[in-house]
């Protein structure tokens, strides 16, 4: 047997040894290894998701088990606490019992019918009493469907064809919006990916995010053509990076003024940030919200909605196209409804940010004791350790961080038993079940991390 193969001592940038660590490693995860060895033959580099293999990081992803309240076990065995939470939608931790029975009871009646039930109307009644701003939604399936259809609901009602969105925000895979240009000068969209045509990404403006005179700039230009500008209101996909004071309103005002509509992107923030979401926390109220994760507690759930003038557009209340097999689906909607009461009724917020702030002391301590530059970005119970000198507040001073030292930091916590995100430019999240034990483990496990990076 190879040792490293997990790429601790053989991945890209320089990666942490088994042996300088003083860990030994390789006889600890053989049948992740052996798992994804055929994962590989079988799927494209071995997952269903790019940001599970490890790329960010080097080496091999451990497979995973299963998983029970904020710890994650993978086929060897190993426990790790979990600071993924299935980038986010895992807010209550895994396989809470309120979660399991709910799905247990829908899947006794069946799993899908293609015609409506009464939980749909229980999803979206906790989620318009939840979201001011939305007085009616569209069930989907995924965050990359909500965002799909809310920017073609933005162009089908305003009749203009421009996107506003910003570099560094990640809205799903939908082609129009897979563009990050990222340059500090507003620039026509270059698509990001082999098969995204020029012509998809023609009337997306990319501008940076938190850059009041760009947004600015780009409404006195282009004003009457814009349809939406669309924004993660606190970013979570170029790690957490909160909006500067002022920003989110000035593109309300912006919209507002133009005609144009505000789309706030709450797929991560909304019941994370806050139950109604970022635009609770902040005090803005866009005309169209999409929501995904949290709302589908761990199935596959996205939402768009927002205000019922403009929701009335979709087919086939109105002519904007949207349909979706298994949309508002009988096992998904449980567990949105299930995790959503328990949030309703528990408050969890001001104990997650409680947790929340103390591993971010922590980590801040962690990193100065390790004599390492970094950051903390953070918004409630998602942030990030940027390993910089510098504020991180938008792609360009993010894209500055050492991914290389990220990459040493997040070995050193697999191997103690703790379960980052697998590159800098994600988030991590705290769950409710998440205890002051497990951030005193974290911050322990991130303090001998640290120490271990070279410098
Ligand atoms: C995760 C995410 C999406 C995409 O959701 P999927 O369910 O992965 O398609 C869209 N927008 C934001 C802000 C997200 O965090």
């Amino acid at each position: 047997m190879p040792t490293g193969t997990l790429g601790v001592n053989r991945g890209a940038g320089g990666l942490p040894s088994a042996h300088t660590s003083g860990i030994v490693t390789h006889m600890m995860y053989e049948k992740s290894h052996q798992a994804f060895q055929r994962a590989r033959q079988l799927m494209p580099g071995g997952v269903n998701s790019p940001a599970r293999a490890f790329g960010g990081v080097g080496g091999e992803p451990v497979v995973i088990d299963r998983g029970q309240g904020p710890y994650l076990f993978d086929l060897d065995g190993n426990r790790y606490i979990d600071l993924i939470g299935s980038w986010g939608p895992m807010i209550l931790g895994h396989a809470h019992p309120a979660v399991i029975e709910a799905v247990e009871r829908a899947l006794r009646r069946g799993t899908s019918f293609g015609a409506p039930t009464l939980a749909e109307n229980e999803l979206a009644e906790m989620v318009v009493e939840a979201v001011p701003s939305i007085e009616k939604l569209r069930l989907v399936n995924s965050g990359t469907e909500a965002t799909m259809s809310a920017v073609r609901l933005a162009r089908g009602y305003t009749g203009r064809p421009m996107i506003i969105k910003f570099a560094g925000n990640y809205h799903g895979h939908v082609d129009s919006l897979l563009v990050a240009a990222g340059s500090s000068a507003a620039t026509l969209g270059v698509p990001n990916s082999p098969g995204v045509t020029e012509g998809a990404v023609r009337d997306t403006l990319v501008l940076p995010y938190n850059d009041p005179a760009a947004a600015k700039a780009a409404f006195a230009r282009d004003g009457q053509r814009i349809a939406a500008v669309i924004v993660e209101p606190v970013v979570g996909n170029m790690g957490c990076v909160p909006p500067a004071t002022g920003f989110l309103e000035l593109l309300r005002d912006l919209t507002t003024k133009h005609g144009a509509l505000l789309i706030l992107d709450e797929v991560m923030t909304g019941f994370r940030v806050a139950y109604g979401g970022a635009q609770s926390l902040f005090g803005i109220r866009p005309d169209l919200t999409t929501l995904g994760k949290i709302i589908g507690g761990g199935l596959p759930v996205g939402a768009y909605g927002g205000r019922a003038d403009i929701m009335d557009h979709v087919l086939p209340a109105g002519k904007v196209f949207q349909a979706g097999t298994l949309s508002g689906n009988p096992l998904a909607t449980a567990a949105g409804v299930a995790t959503l009461r328990v949030l309703r009724d528990t408050n969890p917020y001001p104990r997650l940010e409680q947790l929340s702030s103390r591993l971010a002391d922590g980590f801040q301590a962690a990193a100065s004791g390790a004599g390492v530059p970094a950051q903390v970005g953070r918004c409630g119970s998602m942030m990030t350790l940027f390993f910089t000198d510098q504020p991180v507040t938008d792609w360009e001073t993010a894209s500055k961080c050492d991914t290389r030292r990220y990459a040493q930091y997040f070995w050193g916590m697999i191997h103690r038993g703790v379960y980052p995100p697998c590159s800098q430019f994600e988030a991590l999240f705290l769950s409710t079940a998440h205890t002051d034990a497990d951030i005193d483990a974290i911050v322990a496990a991130a303090g001998q991390s640290l120490k271990e990076i070279d410098q």
